[in-house]
Order: structure tokens, then sequence, then C-alpha cells
């Protein structure tokens, strides 16, 4: 039995620019990359599908147990506003396109201070675009968007130093996540992770840059880093993410260095969760994405609760579950129903 209705009331993601803050609803299309999958020959742009493609979406933060706020979300739904081919990717057969916007979801972590979180809710979507922009006869259009990603991360890195948005002692993790109509391409640095629940499947977008990851640690080692174990592994026994933006102390071993992957979209698709690790280091992967899938059935069921979107409500409560869960973090969550909104009316 699935009795749960939606029971929350964290904080909203502080951003209250319209351009970026949380929870609506609009159709979408898009996915590739690292942990991910070989595309499947749909032949058929879920875009294309009269709003399969469709995408709600809601965001949640709370301060938790900490005296400071230090996470940021990030939505920008008018992120850009392309064809799905453009974007790459696209399942349909060429120029079958029409442009769609292509929807930007962002969780940023900080550490030290909330600056650069701050910083990178208001700029990384913005860099990125501008970046992808830039970039003229692209060899493939993964590639074009790997070094959007990387030189984004990069120049937002250099603007927090160059802007004086804050010390050198203070940095940011960035989960963010880009959907089109047959892509979600996703784009991490440090322990924030994105998760896709398609069907029964629980896939880990992101792999967290921690210390002790064996190719993270032998990098650092080779530039002749420090690993300690101090209440977990830490980069000289203080900082316990490998990779982030921010945090020029801890140059070289600690970098701005994204990794991307690409994950083509399907009819299976039910959401995907960005979250800082307030959430993760109290609940697993499969917890947390079977709870999300629970609570979509629920709803579904039943219908909107006071008017609040099914992304909306489990945003709020897998925030709220956390909490309740002793998460000794902030916490701050990003919901994207992907099943259409057809196919989401509750049962008549
Ligand atoms: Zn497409």
């Amino acid at each position: 039995m699935e009795s749960d209705p939606p029971g929350i009331q964290p904080r909203r993601a502080r951003d209250e620019d319209p351009a970026t803050a949380a929870s609506s609803s609009a159709e979408i299309p898009a996915p590739t990359g690292l942990v991910a999958q070989p595309a499947e020959a749909r032949g058929r742009c879920l875009w294309r599908k009269g709003g399969a493609a469709a995408v709600s979406w809601g965001a949640a933060s709370t301060v938790g147990r900490r005296k400071e706020m230090e996470d940021a979300v990030a939505v920008a739904p008018a992120f850009m506003a392309l064809t799905c081919e453009r974007v790459g990717g696209c399942a349909a057969p060429p120029g079958s396109g029409e442009v769609s916007h292509v929807r930007f979801f962002g969780v940023y972590d900080g550490h030290g201070g909330a600056q650069v979180a701050d910083y990178c809710a208001k700029r990384v979507h913005e860099v990125v675009a501008e970046e992808w922009d830039r970039i003229q006869n692209p060899e493939c259009w993964k590639r074009r968007w790997e070094t959007a990603f990387h030189d984004g991360f990069k120049r937002v890195d250099n603007e927090v130093i160059d802007e004086a948005v804050a010390p050198d002692i203070i940095g940011s993790t960035a989960v963010v996540v880009v959907i089109s109509g047959c892509q979600i391409i996703s784009s991490n640095c440090g322990d924030s992770r994105a998760l896709l629940c398609r069907g029964n499947q629980r896939i880990q977008l992101t792999i967290d840059h921690k210390p002790d990851r064996e190719d993270e640690l032998m990098r650092i080692e080779s530039l002749g880093g420090r690993v300690i174990n101090w209440q977990g592994c830490r980069i000289s026994g203080v900082l316990a993410v490998s990779r982030s933006i921010g945090d020029r102390y801890m140059r070289p071993w600690v970098i701005p260095v994204p990794e991307i992957s690409f994950m083509s979209r399907s009819e299976d698709d039910d959401c995907l969760i960005l979250a800082s690790d307030g959430l993760w280091d109290v609940m697993s992967i499969e917890e947390v994405g079977d709870m999300a899938c629970r609570h979509f059935r629920w709803q579904r069921r039943n219908g909107l609760v006071d008017g609040v979107s099914p992304a909306q409500a489990v945003a709020d409560h897998l925030t709220e579950l956390a909490y309740q869960k002793n998460s000794s973090d902030n916490i701050s969550v990003v919901v994207v129903d992907l099943k259409s909104r057809s196919r989401r009316r509750p049962r008549q």
C-alpha cells in the first residue's frame, strides 16, 4: 500500500528569480555518456509524439540541521530553444524536428560558505549556453556538449576569483542535467548526484568525485597530494570532494573539471532526481528511486493535492524524509517528472 501523501513544507529553493526558481510544468525532449548506455534506435523523436516528451518539475531545499544554507538550486526552463536534432542524439530522421525548449536543472552544494554555490546557480547555465553557441562546426554533437561543459565550468571557476565572488577557501559541487526531446545530458563535479528512474531500473547518471575513488586518488597522489582519513577521506585531511568549482587553495588536486554522461530518453523513463549529499548520505539510490516512483503512483491515483504538482510533492517529500532520517547537512532536491502530462492524469 502506498498511503503516504505528500506532507512536507521544506523551504523552497532560495533562488526566486523566475528564470531559475522551482516548480512548474512544460514540455520537453532529449540524452547519452559516462555511466550511460547506448542510444536505442527508435526512429521517432519523443518531442514529436504528441507530448510524450513533456516534463514537469519541482525543487525543494532546506537548511536542515546546519546553521547556514550553502546549497543552491537552478531551474532554467528556457535554457535553449533548439530543434532536437540540433541538440544532438535525436532519434528522428534529419529535418523532421520543430524548435522546442531545452531545459536545464542544477544542484550546487557549497562548502566554506554559500557564495560559490549561489554564483553557480546564477551563472553556470548562462555560461554553458554561451560556450555551446561559441562552438562552430563541432566534430560531433557529444563532443560539443563535453566542450561546452568543460569550458563553462572552467570559466565560472575563473569568474569566482576574477570577480572576487568568494575567497579561495570556498567552493561548490555542481550537478547539472540538460534535457531535450531525445537526450538527458548530465555533467558533474563533486558528490552531488543525478538519478534516472526508468521503469524498475535506478540508473545513477553521475559518479561522485571523492578523494578515495581509485582514479581520483591516483590523480591526486601523482600530483603530490595526500588523502587522509579524518572523518572520511579528505584531501590533506580537509576537503571531502576531489573536484569542485572554487577551492583554489586545493589546486592542483581539486579541479573544476566535470565528467559528462549522455543517455537517450526512453518512454519508460519516470523521473530524474538531482540532489546534494544531504539526501544521498541518508538514502540509497534504490530507496530514493523507489520512494519517488511510489509517490508518483500515489499522485496518479489520487490527483493533485492542494494544487501541488507531483514533481514538487516528491521533491518536498524526499527533502522531509532525509531530514527525518537525521541528515545533518543542507538538503536540496530537484525532481523532474519525465512522463507526459496526458499519461500523468489521474484515472477516472
Ligand atoms: Zn528528438
